[in-house]
């Protein structure tokens, strides 16, 4: 295994925001790769697992977030999806020793990695994307997605950490019946419902 191999594949950073972890001042590490394929998708560049393009070694990450203490409160990982990464756990524990709260961004299709981190994290955006049956593959291109996200969202549940579920709306998309549907399974549950996002682009530096 190469060593880049055993970093987190960081593809960018935004080094400045106020809403990517509700209530806190937060930097932004996107890690390069996606399984899905969602057709709203604005971050196209970051769905190839492609260790060829221009990433960010993960030395510059860590010096970037010791200039950072005092002044930033949270890291928030996303992407891409970034619990498709065996290196996500390390890359987190480094963070949270330097004192800064780990946030996650996820769509939840890796439930077993998804599961393996949550101690190691503050806070969860997770993705519901939509009414979990033949749909939720139908907008992913994944097939069984929806029953990998169920199982995320059940241990994030049993885990009580704080957590937003987060449902961007595409009008060629979804129904307002969808998001009816998915809160009444949500509010089953003992889960918060959705917020509902618009789409934004991100505003990623590399350094
Ligand atoms: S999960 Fe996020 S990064 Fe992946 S395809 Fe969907 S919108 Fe894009």
């Amino acid at each position: 295994m190469s060593a880049l191999a055993k970093e987190l594949p960081v593809a960018g950073l935004t080094p400045f925001t106020t809403i990517d972890y509700p209530g806190h001042l937060s930097a932004v590490i996107f890690s390069q790769g996606c399984p899905l394929r969602c057709p709203y998708c604005h971050n196209k560049q970051l769905l190839a697992f492609d260790r060829s393009s221009k990433l960010m070694p993960w030395r510059q990450v860590m010096e970037f977030f010791v200039t950072r203490q005092g002044w930033l409160e949270a890291a928030v990982f996303s992407g891409g999806e970034p619990t498709a990464h065996a290196t996500l756990a390390e890359a987190m524990s480094k963070i949270k020793k330097l004192g800064f709260l780990i946030g996650l961004h996820s769509s939840g299709v890796y439930p077993e990695n998804f599961a393996a981190v949550l101690p190691l994290v503050d806070w969860v955006g997770l993705d519901i994307k939509a009414p979990f049956d033949e749909k939720y593959d139908l907008l992913t291109r994944m097939k069984n997605s929806a029953a990998k996200v169920r199982q995320s969202l059940d241990s994030l549940l049993a885990a009580r950490k704080p957590y937003q579920l987060r449902l961007t709306f595409d009008p060629k998309f979804h129904h307002t019946n969808d998001v009816t549907e998915i809160n009444g399974l949500l509010n089953q549950l003992g889960a918060d419902s959705v917020v509902i996002q618009t789409l934004r682009e991100p505003v990623m530096n590399n350094l």
